[in-house]
């Protein structure tokens, strides 16, 4: 599936704003609506970013695919800024915890330590 750059942009109000620039697919910005982000202290000490996502908070840049291969090779998913798929907590179907995307499997709905486990 082809995999597009889309910019994020939060107003938090007079903490600042986060804003970012990631590389994913429609599918992935398609389940991140509406699911709860936490960013933590990422505006500063006791600042407690988080909140749902909304439709309007994530908007694709119009940038050819070739381009964005490129610019991935170097610079990996996330361009610049906090990419939100890395702040939404998901929930492992079997042992109850929360993962971050890089620590769960979507399709399987479980997080990748109960999978290794399963796998011995
Ligand atoms: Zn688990």
């Amino acid at each position: 599936m082809g995999k597009y750059l889309w910019k994020f942009f939060w107003n938090c109000g007079r903490m600042g704003y986060l804003e970012s620039l990631f590389v994913t697919t429609e599918q992935e910005v398609k389940e991140m609506i509406g699911k709860k982000a936490n960013f933590g202290e990422v505006l500063g000490k006791h600042s407690e970013i988080y909140g749902d996502i909304e439709e309007s908070d994530v908007e694709k840049v119009d940038l050819d695919s070739e381009t964005i291969g490129k610019v991935s090779k170097i610079l990996g998913d996330t361009w610049c800024g906090y990419n939100p798929l890395y702040y939404i907590p998901y929930e492992c179907s079997k042992c109850g915890s929360n993962y971050s995307i890089n620590e769960f499997l979507i399709g399987e709905n479980m997080c990748r330590y109960c999978i290794e486990n399963e796998e011995e």
